[in-house]
């Protein structure tokens, strides 16, 4: 039933010239979003280098990595998290709208790309409860046109979370460090290479990401890279 309705809306798609998503005006680009929208997105320019946490002038180290530098070696979130990419992410995370999805991931793959690339991309995972709710990983349908367009290899079955948690969007800094605690595990006997990016879609207070990157720093990874879509101004809470 999902094959058959993405095969549908790839029909659709090729009879019906694009549509902007936020304003109905013709798309641009191959992408779902008019040239005005795609330009209104926040771009992420100006940020601290290790987690990308947006300031007002680039930095090596935000004054929060100063005092506690995060388990990951750098942070690539060339978006941050506001108006109007907050609507196109909760269609494409919660209304399952994956044309939303397609058109952030190819705006992302559009930005310049940090080098040197990863061996390997792994997404975040969701626990199987979530992902029959949601019926999609977002973090796995952002992962995947990234591995493609920069041909770097991806592998969804390495980072498991055998252990629900609850959405981190209830909780404050302290509690979703607490939450994600123990969340992940890496399948048994995998040889990983020796760098890694964890991919997910929005860092707020990159609590879930720093998880991820202690399970693999714990198996032996050289180096860990987060990539988020968007990062979030300031952590909330
Ligand atoms: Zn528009
Ligand atoms: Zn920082």
């Amino acid at each position: 039933m999902e094959a058959l309705r993405s095969r549908l809306a790839e029909l659709g798609r090729w009879l019906l010239p694009a549509r902007c998503l936020l304003c109905g005006a013709a798309g641009h680009d191959d992408l779902d979003l008019c040239r005005d929208c795609a330009a209104e997105l926040p771009r992420n320019r100006s940020c601290c280098a290790r987690c990308a946490l947006p300031l007002a002038m680039p930095a090596a180290l935000c004054g929060r990595c100063q005092r506690r530098a995060p388990p990951w070696d750098a942070a690539w979130a060339p978006f941050r998290y506001g108006w109007p990419l907050d609507r196109l992410e909760s269609r494409f995370k919660f209304g399952r709208d994956l044309a939303a999805g397609r058109s952030l991931a190819a705006l992302w793959l559009r930005e310049s790309c940090p080098v040197p690339l990863p061996d390997l991309i792994l997404p975040v995972p969701l626990h199987r409860g979530r992902l029959r709710q949601r019926g999609h990983n977002q973090a796995l349908e952002l992962a995947r046109p990234l591995s493609r367009g920069l041909g770097v290899p991806l592998r969804q079955d390495l980072l498991q979370r055998p252990r629900d948690t609850r959405a981190q969007s209830e909780l404050d800094a302290v509690a979703r460090r607490r939450n994600v605690r123990g969340a992940f595990a890496l399948r048994q006997g995998v040889v990983l290479p020796a760098h890694v990016a964890i991919v997910d879609d929005v860092m707020t207070t990159g609590s879930t990401l720093a998880e991820c990157a202690r399970v693999l720093r714990r198996a032996g990874v050289g180096r860990v890279d987060a990539w988020a879509l968007a990062r979030a101004p300031a952590p909330r809470g």
